[in-house]
């Protein structure tokens, strides 16, 4: 019977799916160390399937008959690639099905930062609410301003979408290449990463983690932006230079960020749980129960295909098995 090793929570219905299948083994953190779990599960491993893992090297180097890891996320960057292609494992992920609700999470972002959203609930709750909202409470216009897209991907460009049709917006974007087909019917203006972050009232980071995205934003970048300016990271937490960016909102360089990654994950502390002009979510961009599932759907599809002699459709690394 072929193994399967689960690396972390998985839908139950999948889970049982699987159980049904194969031979399948759980990693507990509960029980040790979980990259030794791993090193020992894996030797006799056909496939892998989880999310929020760093595999590579060093816990992956005991596999021998390892024929895929199926990921329930798009990004791939905990992944390390060159060495999955040299041992030839396949890496799936899992597109297209947490677009819109990802988009969803970067525009509910963009809103409670710009309205100041969790910090007047806070006020209001804790009984400030004396008189009328002053200056102090007051937020930016969504409407009809300027949305930066950074990598207007599929959830670049989702996010496009919804300030396009809903809020009016004129939407700038920048991206390694041109992307017309996305662009047209958006009206949406290709531009270089400084004309957008000077120009954008709204910026949203939507890029995939690459050696050419890690730390595209810094100390240089945020203060090519207005001071009543908005950004949004919904992409990967190593795009950004955390650290410019707290200065950049205790200076008030710009007016607000809402973040859901960060560069070191789970986030226990921080500068940033002490500004009241930065909404902070736990990366729950695909975090809705009707998406979780579809991804875990997506994700065991992938597996079961590669298992059973088929191609998955959505490999990160399509060579030929
Ligand atoms: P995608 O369709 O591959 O879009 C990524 C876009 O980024 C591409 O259009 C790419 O275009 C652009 N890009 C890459 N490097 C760039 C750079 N250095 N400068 C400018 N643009 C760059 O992927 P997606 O499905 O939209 O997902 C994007 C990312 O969002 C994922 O990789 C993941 O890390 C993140 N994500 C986060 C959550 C969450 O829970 N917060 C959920 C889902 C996804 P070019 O190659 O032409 O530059």
């Amino acid at each position: 019977m072929k193994k399967v090793i689960v690396f972390s929570q998985l839908d139950e219905d999948i889970l049982q799916r699987l159980q049904a299948q194969y031979e399948v083994v759980m990693i507990n953190p509960k029980q040790g160390d979980v990259n030794e779990q791993i090193r020992e599960q894996v030797k006799n491993a056909d496939a892998m399937i989880g999310a929020g893992r760093l595999l590579n090297q060093s816990n992956l180097a005991p596999a021998e008959q390892l024929k895929i890891i199926s990921s329930v996320s798009v990004g791939y960057d905990n992944y390390d690639l060159a060495f999955l292609n040299q041992k030839k494992i396949w890496l799936s992920n899992t597109p297209h099905v947490l677009t819109e609700t990802t988009a969803d999470l970067a525009f509910t972002l963009l809103m409670s930062a710009a309205r100041k959203v969790p910090d007047l609930d806070q006020w209001t709750k804790q009984g400030q609410w004396k008189r009328t909202a002053s200056e102090a409470q007051f937020g930016q216009d969504i409407f009809g301003k300027t949305l930066g897209i950074i990598g207007l991907g599929h959830i670049g460009a989702a996010v496009a979408r919804r300030g396009f049709y809903g809020f009016n917006m004129n939407v700038l974007y920048h991206n390694r290449t041109e992307k017309l087909a996305a662009a047209q019917p958006l009206n949406a203006q290709y531009c270089g990463l400084d004309e957008l972050l000077q120009q954008s009232d709204f910026v949203v980071v939507a890029v995939d983690l690459n050696a050419e995205s890690q730390a595209l934003i810094g100390q240089r970048e945020f203060e090519q932006m207005q001071t009543h300016a908005v950004f949004v990271n919904i992409a990967r937490g190593s795009v950004v230079d955390e650290q410019a960016l707290i200065e950049a909102l205790k200076s008030n360089q710009i007016f607000a960020a809402g973040l859901d990654v960060y560069a070191k994950e789970p986030l226990q502390s921080s500068e940033l749980f002490d500004l009241n002009n930065v909404v902070t979510l736990p990366h729950i961009g695909s975090a809705t129960a009707e998406t979780r599932k579809k991804m875990a759907e997506l994700a065991y599809v992938n597996l079961v295909d590669a298992l059973e002699g088929r191609t998955p459709a959505y490999l990160v690394n399509p060579f030929n098995s």
